[in-house]
């Protein structure tokens, strides 16, 4: 198996923090790079029915192995929302900052602020479809606070840190992350995959 995967994802932070976490061990090639520039559908109400719908896409349409993910961020005491609604929970896609000041508005003063993100990947390799997961648990700040990482890291504040993801470094970010830890469990399958194949 070569080693060359698409992430098939448009969002620049995601592709630098994966290519930080993976290093040389394979090589990820860009959406641009396979020439895909129009938008990849992603309408399912699951985190794994949406990576599996950009993997798919990927794979279908350019027959190379690929991977997407789908990440949630699930709010105890709100039934896991916004959970796969996290982008569009204020209803202005990608908005950070108004998502994150609805979130503050809806849970209040409440002290039951727990929450975890959860990182779906789905990956198609050799027309076959494979899901890894990745879960960071924690609680929701008061305020936000950082000026690091993106989406909601400032106002998440991992279990085991007083900080946010925002106001860590992003190398300790990407040490403990939902990403970084469905990463480990990708990587450990393709190198597996690999020894399988080549003896
Ligand atoms: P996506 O569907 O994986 O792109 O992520 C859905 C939402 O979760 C987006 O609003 C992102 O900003 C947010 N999100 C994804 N990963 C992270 C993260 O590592 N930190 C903070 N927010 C994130």
């Amino acid at each position: 198996m070569n080693n060359k995967i698409v992430f098939a994802t448009n969002n620049t932070n995601k592709i630098r923090e994966i290519k930080q976490i993976i290093g040389g061990k394979f090589q990820i090639l860009t959406l641009e790079d396979v020439g895909c520039f129009e938008d990849i559908p992603e309408n399912q109400n699951t985190l794994v029915g949406n990576a599996l719908q950009k993997a798919r896409y990927i794979y279908d349409k350019y027959k190379i192995n690929s991977f997407a993910d789908d990440t949630g961020l699930e709010v105890d005491c709100l039934n896991g929302m916004p959970g796969v609604y996290s982008a569009r929970y204020a209803g202005e896609e990608q908005n950070s900052e108004k998502n994150i000041q609805k979130l503050l508005n809806e849970l209040g003063d409440t002290s039951e602020r727990t929450a975890k993100f959860r990182t779906i990947i789905a990956l198609v390799l050799e027309d076959k479809d494979y899901f890894f997961e990745g879960v960071i648990e924690g609680t929701i700040a008061g305020e936000p606070k950082g000026e690091n990482g993106f989406g909601y890291d400032p106002v998440f504040i991992p279990r085991g840190f007083d900080e946010t993801f925002a106001e860590m470094p992003p190398e300790i970010k990407n040490k403990i992350s939902h990403r970084l830890l469905v990463l480990e469990k990708l990587t450990g399958f393709l190198k597996n995959y690999n020894l399988s194949n080549s003896d």
